[in-house]
């Protein structure tokens, strides 16, 4: 964004604005980005940056910054953002006020299904305080659980007078945009208010010659009696725009034989990496073997692939440690894509390039690649840009003005709105792909490279490895459930068949023949959920249903490893126990040989098995099994400091495993009270729930009670 003609050097650079984002699957980028682009039209001096490139854009002196934080996993911030903390930290630390130049305002992504709501923002928030800086705006947190879009919006809209008052925006510019912004939504209000005619209840209109696509069932019989809508987000400017290639320009190019990854893959390999170990590679695949029987309720695959080009990962991995793959959309549903866009298969596979529509404004990541290396629509579109999220509201809203038909207009922008709400909410619960979306409102044929800029980012998919660093081969294994699934639409007639869905990554692997080479990267183990190397005197629990057993097994390997390496007996090592639940003994008791052999080994000390599904009595869920070993548990955790390890699912698993615990402290506690010194001088001497749950997370903070929680 060019400087307003009368401001000084100075008053530019204060009036600079960094809107940052840190983001795990591409929500918190995308909306970062959307602020980013307005911000710039508004007249602001924009700039967009990941955190972790907090150094290359010089985060210390950046005086106003508008920060888009998700949380994942177990409260854990996203992997781009892992440097940028280890820098606050130390500033935090350092207790001189480093930051107190720094005016921010803050939107929290998070979702209140899992525990530790909005833990990056909160925590932001908290050490961006502590640092000095100061907030300019109040912190949004904005709740997938029922809906990001109703905090986002508001938090947005709020946002600019704000900004306004911390920041100058070139005043010409700022005036004209907001004359332009203004006029659009007049505009928008009389069309809507003219064009809804009461329409009819199902919009499964599309009609579609691919297979593909499967129609959305939405009630818009609420419209009827509507006469206005309101709250319909601002339409994001088109940046985005489609060069010619010249024939003499460099292209990625096509990929070569058993290469399964994305053809720009030597530009990812080659960048340059703060750790090196994390650089994506290319990997073998060698084998897949499905772990469950064909009668189990999810099919669990088991992968194994090699690493032998990968030097630079040599030794720098650990069990414990997970890995991401870069994985493409389904080539059908690009191939529908790209014909319902009216995309020729000839046009869809020559390279083009992508250019800024407007100097000031910058791509959005996930394309800015394609402004140097032109790459065909059809790759941009497999491996680029996500094209099975649900829509934002935002999307939608920018989509309306792509439609021939006004009944489909309508309908858009009526989702997009606050009335539409619970529509919305129907379209989101049936996880639409945006070719689903497209076939919905059959006339909605918006360019090629604006839906290319609406779509997120894809981001790489994640997985525990579930084997031990082994000098006789080099390898990754990884289990994983495919993820396929039908959505039922309630209230939709009878001839409605379910809704398939699928997984972007697992079921590519399922398909994907031995051979291949897909990319790869390790992942920062943040939560450093590793083993103690070596025969360490603590005992170590194991608590994993399902595929959280995962890390485990590898675990285990290691200690078998240990205890080969040192001559030493299994008896001589500490305690190992696992606490194991599936479904069904016999249909998807994941590596049960395995540990059934690691057990008579006595690698394994103990192993504690429930079967949710089997319908006998006892426990059902690991954690009904370990009460059932409530003294022993706490008496191993209380004096022999224990390490207690948690893996699997965040949402159920991970939050009531931590709830059941807490229980059993208050009942250890009641038995023996000299465990626990804060009960040195309370009466009645019994742990709250409360004291029992700060217990916990002083345990998890001391790295003793360590947990690998997946969304
Ligand atoms: P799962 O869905 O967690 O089911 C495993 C067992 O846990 C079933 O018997 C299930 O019983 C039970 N369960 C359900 N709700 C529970 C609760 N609230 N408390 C305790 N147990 C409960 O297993 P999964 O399908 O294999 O999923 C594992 C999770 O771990 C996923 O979130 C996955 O993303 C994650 N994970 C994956 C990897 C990987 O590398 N692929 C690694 C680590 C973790 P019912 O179904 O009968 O209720």
């Amino acid at each position: 964004m060019a400087a307003a003609p009368n401001s000084s050097a100075a008053d530019f650079a204060d009036s600079q604005v960094a809107f940052l984002y840190a983001s795990q699957t591409g929500n918190a980028e995308s909306i970062s980005y959307s602020m980013y682009e307005e911000a710039a039209k508004r007249g602001f001096n924009a700039k967009w940056h990941v955190l972790d490139d907090h150094e290359k854009f010089g985060f210390n002196e950046v005086r106003t910054a508008v920060f888009v934080v998700s949380t994942t996993g177990d409260g854990d911030p996203p992997d781009n953002s892992a440097r940028f903390w280890r820098v606050l930290r130390k500033a935090t630390r350092g207790k001189d006020r480093a930051y107190s130049h720094l005016r921010y305002a803050i939107l929290g992504l998070g979702d209140t299904n899992y525990s530790n709501f909005c833990n990056t923002a909160q925590r932001l928030d908290k050490q961006l305080l502590e640092a000095g800086a100061t907030a300019f705006y109040p912190k949004g947190l904005a709740d997938d659980g029922t809906g990001l879009e109703e905090v986002v919006e508001s938090w947005i809209e709020g946002l600019w007078p704000a900004l306004a008052r911390v920041a100058q925006c070139a005043p010409s510019l700022a005036a004209e945009t907001e004359a332009v912004a203004s006029s659009e939504i007049e505009a928008e209000a009389d069309a809507v208010s003219t064009g809804l005619k009461g329409l009819a209840l199902n919009s499964s209109t599309g009609t579609s010659n691919t297979s593909a696509h499967q129609p959305l069932v939405l009630n818009f019989q609420v419209m009827e009696s509507l006469k206005a809508i309101s709250g319909a987000p601002r339409v994001p400017s088109a940046v985005c725009k489609i060069a010619p290639v010249d024939s003499s320009s460099e292209s990625s190019a096509s990929l070569a034989e058993g290469l399964a990854c994305p053809p720009w893959h030597a530009s990812l390999t080659g960048e340059d990496w703060d750790d090196v170990s994390l650089a994506p590679f290319l990997a073998t695949l060698q084998s897949t073997a499905q772990l469950t029987s064909p009668e189990a309720l999810k099919r669990t695959l088991l992968v194994e692939i090699s690493l032998s080009a990968a030097d630079h990962v040599h030794g720098s991995w650990q069990a414990g440690d997970s890995f991401n793959i870069y994985a493409p959309n389904d080539e059908g549903l690009v191939a529908g894509l790209l014909e319902r866009l009216a995309v020729s298969p000839d046009e869809a596979r020559r390279p083009v390039s992508l250019r800024k529509r407007d100097a000031a404004i910058e791509l959005p990541t996930h394309l800015a690649r394609f402004a140097t290396a032109p790459a065909s629509l059809f790759d941009i579109l497999q491996w680029a840009c996500d094209v099975c999220t649900a829509p934002r509201k935002q999307t939608l809203r920018a989509l309306a003005d792509h439609c021939s038909e006004v009944t489909d207009r309508d309908r858009l922008l009526f989702l997009s709105s606050r009335q539409g709400a619970a529509v919305f909410d129907e379209l989101r619960c049936q996880a639409p792909t945006t070719l689903d979306l497209l076939h919905t409102f059959p006339s909605c044929l918006p360019p090629v490279e604006r839906l290319l800029e609406l779509l997120p980012p894809l981001a790489p998919r994640s997985y525990s490895i579930c084997n031990a660093p082994n000098t006789a081969s080099d390898t990754w294994r990884f289990a994983f459930n495919v993820v396929e699934y039908c959505i039922t639409v309630e209230g939709s007639d009878v001839s409605t068949l379910p809704l398939r869905r699928r997984g972007v990554c697992t079921p590519w692997l399922e398909r994907l023949p031995r051979g291949q080479r897909i990319l790869v990267a390790k992942r920062r183990n943040v939560n450093e959920f590793r083993m103690p190397t070596g025969l360490d005197a603590r005992p170590v629990i194991m608590v994993g249903p399902g595929t959280g057993v995962a890390p485990f097994i590898g675990f285990l390997e290691q200690r078998a490893q240990d205890l080969v390496a040192a001559g030493a007996q299994p008896q001589e090592a500490p305690l190992m126990w696992l606490f194991f639940g599936c479904r069904s003994r016999l249909h998807d008791y994941l590596f049960r040989s395995q540990l059934e052999q690691w057990q008579s080994e006595g690698v394994l000390t103990r192993l504690s098995t429930c079967f949710s599904r089997d319908g006998l009595d006892g426990p059902k869920y690991v954690q009904h099994t370990m009460a059932q070993h409530e003294d022993e548990l706490m008496s191993l955790l209380l004096t022999k400091s224990a390490l207690l390890y948690v893996c699997g699912d965040a949402k159920g698993m991970g939050r009531d495993v931590n709830d059941a615990l807490a229980d059993m402290l208050c009942r250890y506690s009641v038995k023996h009270p000299e465990c626990f010194d804060v009960l040195a001088d309370a009466d009645p001497k019994q742990l709250s729930k409360v004291q029992a749950l700060q217990l916990l997370m002083r345990w998890s903070t001391e790295r003793r009670y360590l947990r690998d929680l997946w969304a």
